[in-house]
């Protein structure tokens, strides 16, 4: 895999990249967060790891400014600060793993590998059940009586449910997949957007249903044929 390496501290610098390149992966390293965010401009990795404690913009502005232009690429940050509030903040920044410094290379190489392969599954292609099928292009459900938008956030819902298709999806799965959290967030976010989903279903006429399996997750199956 090709890994963007950004981090100003360069003893630690020159460590991940020898290391990284000793497995036999490609890496390209920046020192700051103005780089890499000009660098993510016109260019692509399969997988970012970033110090959050840069000179200029940290590494959670980076993420941010990197996803608001709609790069998706796997972000692991790096940090001295472990307290539970940088942790939300990184996650809610669009970061999707989390070490703390001094970490063990096999662990960084282990959670590097594990993001690019999540990211790579997470590959849409079009999928079909029941009578409607999801249009990973347009991001929209397609019916027998018509097509529906969906968000973003909706259509990935919907996509994890139909990959486990007649089996019981639990809510920390969905909120891992769909949302990158993995503690309890406390919230109702996943029934609220699973309420909006199931009436969109109806709108289209789709004869797939979304059942709540109470106290373990969720199910989506084929109503009638
Ligand atoms: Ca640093």
């Amino acid at each position: 895999m090709f890994v963007l390496l950004v981090e100003d501290d360069p003893e630690l610098g020159r460590q991940l990249s020898s290391w990284i390149k000793g497995e036999g992966h490609r890496l390209h390293w920046l020192r700051s967060g103005t780089e890499a965010l000009q660098w993510f401009a016109d260019q692509r990795c399969d997988a970012a790891i970033l110090d959050v404690g840069l000179p200029d913009l940290d590494g959670f502005a980076v993420v941010e400014g990197i996803r608001r232009s709609g790069v998706e690429v796997p972000v692991l940050f790096l940090t001295a600060r472990a307290e539970i509030a940088d942790r939300v903040r990184g996650l809610a920044a669009g970061g999707d793993d989390y070490l703390t410094k001094p970490f063990a290379f096999e662990e960084l190489m282990a959670r590097l590998e594990a993001l690019v392969r999540r990211s790579q599954s997470k590959q849409p292609g079009v999928r079909r059940l029941g009578n409607s099928t999801l249009d990973p292009l347009r991001r929209r459900v397609i019916c027998s009586r018509e097509a529906v938008e969906l968000q973003p956030r909706e259509w990935s819902l919907l996509e994890v449910l139909m990959r486990h298709e007649g089996r019981i999806v639990p809510k920390p799965y969905l909120l891992e997949q769909v949302w990158d959290i993995r503690f309890d967030p406390g919230t109702n976010v996943v029934d609220a957007m699973i309420c909006r989903l199931r009436r969109k279903l109806e709108v289209c006429g789709s004869n797939i249903k979304i059942e709540t399996v109470r106290g373990k997750g969720y199910a989506i199956e084929q109503t009638h044929p």
